[in-house]
């Protein structure tokens, strides 16, 4: 196909948001190319030249584009950055200035192909290293420099990954159908080809090249990420069992990383939840599931979650976020340990468990994993009674998650690759707002740290202040926000404090390695007040068998030496913040709420 015709086409979608419209657009696109166009021109038109997972992207800096741009029309830098001024567009840009100088040299040359075009453009892509921008701008100069300027605008825009032509895989998948011949009919099975593959341009290549029988023979295979299941919300236990017809495995949702792991003899490969290949930033978790996972070949799916190295406690996910550097990796490993927790078997070792019920394809879990410290599957529990499944949620909580998936465990209950729906659904306590005010809390025990941390005290148990019973009650665990010099100070502080027996004034089920006299006021900020069945503070007052906690609790740095214990805060500010919580929720979610 004429690359001109294809711009035709782009031009087509462009004249119209009429959904319908395009894809008859589509399907008249289809028709007329080869299998091999068809899947090129299906990343193209999508401004891509693979599917995610290969990690070939297209997008050049403007500044490089406008070079070439220079180059092929003879224009002065100001002219161009006055016509990008006025048409904010780089490909507009191109297409006038060239349209200029076309009008007076009047070329015949051979029309430019899909096929150079997309091959132009993949070498461009794949220049790295040293003097990879001059070959780049030298690649692109001479495709430009054979554009007409049609063409001109959609290479440029292409090159700098600003294509979007309203289309996205969706609308492909409808499109094949419809060219099929019913999109009603088609329609599921196509998508089940995409879900499995990932790969939008080669579904279309199947589709082109032999029909729906094609597509039927598409399996999940190793090294090709499968798209992701996904979980529906409600925010009540009983509605939830009650969608599950009664009975479901509640899991602890954990505030990580999600990753699809693939394994395929030695090698693995890891894939995020957007199908991106993230191996390069976790060799620890790719040497983990070389050594845990007793599969030849497998494909399963875990939440990634990054561990304090010194408490073992769950970090919240943005602490993760420090593994997406390129450098320093394994300062990073040392820095940011990641515990995982699997949750999933999409394929092991020749069989696809897609088609399995939930419950069989955790057994596969349970015999492939080979549970350590910081690895396993996660936390469940078969539930079948509101109260039950609403104490493990608070559990979850408790324990540093978001909250829990409620799933299936009917024998309708498969893995739907890339499909949002009923088998799974969450319920979350994240409904509720960040924290505002920070707390000054009293030090009532210490435990050892672990690691770098040890000869020091690493975490310590924090209460408020009851004003009624005088006593001082448990709310959390901090092992984080200090600094070294925190850690040595607070343990010479503690070891002067230290007693062998809990105080009288403090008030806590949870034992530390040492209690402490409560004397020490510290600044700690948290993500919000959650109901815990193994703090003290409040016990009882919002909930019969719980008490309130602080989910995620930092040390700010501030000693406060300046307050007495007594001037902590008190357990009464813990429950008002707990229920402005509630009315912030209430809110928020349109029901209204005191002011
Ligand atoms: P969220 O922001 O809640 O993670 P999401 O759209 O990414 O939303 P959902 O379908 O809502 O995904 O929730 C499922 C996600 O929860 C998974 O993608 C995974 O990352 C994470 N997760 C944590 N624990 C589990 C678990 N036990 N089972 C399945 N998914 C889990």
């Amino acid at each position: 196909m004429e690359f001109r015709r294809l711009c035709e086409y782009y031009e087509m979608l462009e004249g119209t948001t009429k959904r319908l419209e395009m894809r008859e657009i589509l399907v008249r696109l289809l028709r007329e190319v080869s299998p091999e166009e068809a899947e090129k021109i299906t990343f193209l038109s999508l401004g891509r030249l693979y599917p995610p997972y290969v990690g070939i992207e297209l997008g050049m800096a403007e500044r490089l584009a406008m070079r070439s741009i220079r180059m092929v029309t003879g224009a002065s830098e100001s002219e161009i950055e006055k016509a990008m001024a006025k048409l904010g567009d780089l490909g507009l840009v191109a297409e006038q200035l060239l349209s200029r100088k076309k009008s007076q040299t009047l070329l015949f040359q051979e029309p430019l192909t899909v096929n150079q075009v997309y091959a132009t453009l993949e070498r461009i892509a794949r220049q790295t290293g040293e003097g990879a921008m001059e070959d780049k701008v030298r690649l692109l100069t001479g495709l430009l420099g054979k554009a007409e300027p049609k063409e001109a605008k959609y290479i440029v825009r292409l090159i700098t990954g600003k294509m979007r032509l309203g289309v996205a895989d969706m609308s492909f998948i409808d499109a094949a159908a419809a060219y099929l011949g019913d999109p009603d009919l088609y329609k599921e099975e196509i998508e089940r080809a995409y879900n499995i593959t990932s790969n939008i341009g080669l579904v279309m290549r199947l589709v082109k090249e032999g029909g729906i029988e094609a597509v039927r023979s598409v399996r999940i295979k190793v090294g090709v990420p499968v798209r992701p299941m996904l979980a529906e919300r409600l925010t009540s236990a009983a509605e939830i069992l009650q969608k599950l017809g009664g009975r479901g495995l509640a899991e602890y949702k954990y505030d990580g990383e999600r990753m699809q792991i693939h394994k395929l003899d030695d090698e693995i490969v890891i894939f995020s939840r957007r199908q991106e290949n993230i191996t390069h930033q976790f060799p620890d978790v790719v040497q983990r599931c070389k050594t845990n996972l007793k599969a030849k070949e497998a494909i399963v799916e875990c939440e990634a979650v990054a561990v304090d190295p010194d408490t073992g406690s769950m970090l919240p996910f943005q602490e993760l976020m420090h593994r997406r550097r390129k450098y320093d990796i394994e300062k990073a490993i040392e820095m940011y340990p990641v515990g995982l927790f699997f949750f999933d078997a999409i394929y092991v070792d020749g069989e696809d468990l897609t088609g399995r019920p939930l419950l069989e394809r955790r057994k596969v879990l349970e015999q492939i994993v080979v549970p350590d410290e910081n690895i396993g599957l996660t936390v469940a529990k078969m539930v079948e009674d509101p109260e039950d499944l609403d104490l493990f949620m608070r559990k979850a909580v408790e324990d540093g998650c978001e909250g829990v998936i409620v799933k299936d465990v009917s024998p309708k209950s498969v893995y739907r690759a890339g499909a949002r729906g009923w088998l799974w659904i969450k319920y979350k306590r994240s409904y509720v707002s960040k924290l505002v005010d920070t707390l000054d809390l009293v030090v009532i025990g210490a435990f050892h740290g672990k690691g770098k941390r040890s000869g020091w005290f690493g975490t310590f148990l924090m209460a408020a202040y009851d004003k009624a019973t005088d006593t001082f009650k448990s709310v959390c665990k901090v092992g984080t926000g200090f600094k070294e010099e925190d850690l040595q100070r607070l343990t010479e502080m503690v070891k002067e404090r230290a007693v062998p027996r809990k105080p009288a004034r403090v008030d806590s089920v949870m034992e530390p390695d040492v209690w402490v006299e409560p004397e020490i006021v510290l600044e700690i900020v948290g993500d919000e007040i959650t109901l815990s069945p193994i703090h003290t503070c409040a016990y009882g007052v919002i909930e019969k068998n719980s008490g309130l906690a602080v989910r995620f609790p930092r040390f700010t740095g501030r000693y406060r030496t300046d307050k007495r214990p007594e001037d902590a805060t008190t357990v009464d500010e813990i429950v008002e913040m707990y229920r402005s919580q509630l009315k912030v929720i209430a809110v928020e979610e349109g029901e209204g709420g005191a002011p």
